[in-house]
């Protein structure tokens, strides 16, 4: 199995120059708990659905960067796009024409785009959007789903964590996920005084199984929204472009207000978006938010690229198989051993649970044989399908999933047989 030398090397160096040496969830301390003895830490080198890390140990990649390879690391479709770009211009003084391209493509891809605003991360089309839905209402609130992620500005933090003020969440509103009941009740006890709801298209939090919406579930959501004139946002920016290239609102048949992509929309290169619909562009239009990056046209040519190759390939079709045959030789290799494997989510972007390990040590310790293999699997959080995963790959993951299971059965002799 791995070791890590090169990698543990390079890490004190940046204990000494970086915060944490890394920080947020690329680190080991956030890095959703893949122990720290497997942890790799440092990459060098990526390709399709492999990435390499400083001690050249070679990895089956079932995080994709956290969801940005979405066809597979340096795709080379993407990658001249790219190039070809990059011989032309960049960041100039004007944005590039090919910007214009870009927002044609997104407009005629997702259904519920009538334009697109470009920037670079997830959180920056979060925060333009709640403050949309503010500028649109002239309303201070926001209903958040419990256990969501909006990245990591102060509006989307808790009270007690470092650095938030009350001011900064005073007006945020929570309500669980899939229970309309609490929605009304909350709708119905500040009515005229929120202005949006923001929401994953289904329920991919950390440390818990990932939960589908029931049923008519978005349907009733759109329409309290309708009722009480609120603006309701989705946050595609894990989902999106892995469950349907119209959006992740047309994959569970609603339609968004607001609608917000980062991850899957250019294969790595840097280029978010927030798009919506016609009522909204002027309000959007007429904001103050800008970034010194935010039109920078090679990430651009990369999501053209991106956009156009997984409608070729239609690839949430593909995701699904893929998906489904990753997690279905997962199950079975843990039944196997006498575990059980709980996966749940969208195939697409899995989460994996060990049943009967409450502590969660055993999912942890599986987790880290996997990856000790070559196989890099995360313990909390969902995993993420790319295009140039073959099946070839997954066989491998299997037969890994069966040795680090078995591995776990001999030092755990008792575990998980009820
Ligand atoms: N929303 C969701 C659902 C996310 O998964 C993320 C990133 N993990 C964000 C927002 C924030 O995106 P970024 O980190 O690019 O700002």
């Amino acid at each position: 199995t791995y070791t890590y030398e090169a990698s543990r090397k390079a890490f004190d160096r940046a204990l000494q120059v970086i915060p944490s040496g890394v920080y947020g969830h690329l680190g080991p301390a956030n890095g959703c708990f893949i122990p720290q003895s497997a942890f790799p830490l440092f990459s060098s080198r990526a390709e399709g659905t492999r990435f390499w890390d400083l001690d050249g140990n070679e990895f089956i990649d079932y995080m994709c960067g956290y969801g940005p390879n979405v066809l597979g690391y340096r795709d080379p479709d993407v990658d001249a796009a790219a190039a070809e770009q990059a011989r032309h211009e960049d960041v100039v003084s004007l944005p590039s024409g090919i910007m214009v391209d870009f927002a044609e493509l997104l407009v005629d891809t997702v259904a519920s785009a009538d334009w697109a605003f470009f920037a670079k991360n997830g959180g920056d089309t979060t925060t333009l959007a709640v403050m949309t839905a503010r500028a649109a209402t002239l309303r201070k609130k926001i209903v958040f789903v419990k256990g969501y992620y909006h990245g990591s500005a102060p509006w989307t933090q808790k009270l007690d964590y470092p650095g938030i003020l009350e001011e900064d969440v005073a007006n945020n509103l929570y309500v669980p996920f899939n229970d309309l009941a609490a929605l009304e009740q909350v709708l119905a006890e500040n009515e005229g005084t929120v202005a949006g709801l923001i929401a994953q298209p289904y329920m991919h939090g950390n440390f818990a199984d990932n939960v589908l919406p029931a049923q008519g579930y978005w349907q009733a959501v759109r329409a309290l929204c309708d009722r009480y004139g609120i603006v309701l946002i989705v946050d595609d920016v894990r989902a999106g472009f892995r469950l349907d290239l119209a959006g992740s609102d047309h994959f569970y048949g609603f339609s968004a207000d607001l609608i917000c992509f980062c991850k899957a929309l250019a294969n790595g290169y840097n280029v978010s978006a927030l798009c919506g619909k016609e009522s909204l562009k002027d309000v959007v239009g007429g904001l103050s938010y800008t970034g010194s990056y935010w039109m920078s046209a090679v990430p651009f040519a990369a999501g053209i690229a991106t956009l156009t190759k997984l409608r070729q390939i239609d690839a949430p079709t593909l995701f699904a198989q893929l998906g489904g045959d990753v997690t279905s030789g997962l199950v079975s290799a843990a039944a196997d051993h006498g575990f059980s494997l709980v996966a749940s989510g969208e195939p697409a972007l899995f989460y994996l649970r060990l049943a009967d390990d409450d502590s969660l040590m055993l999912h942890q310790e599986w987790v880290a044989e996997c990856v000790r293999r070559g196989v890099f699997l995360t313990s909390h959080h969902n995993h993420f399908i790319n295009a140039a995963l073959g099946h070839a790959d997954i066989e491998r993951t299997i037969e890994v999933a069966h040795e680090a299971f078995g591995v776990l059965r001999k030092r755990h002799p008792e575990a998980g047989l009820g």
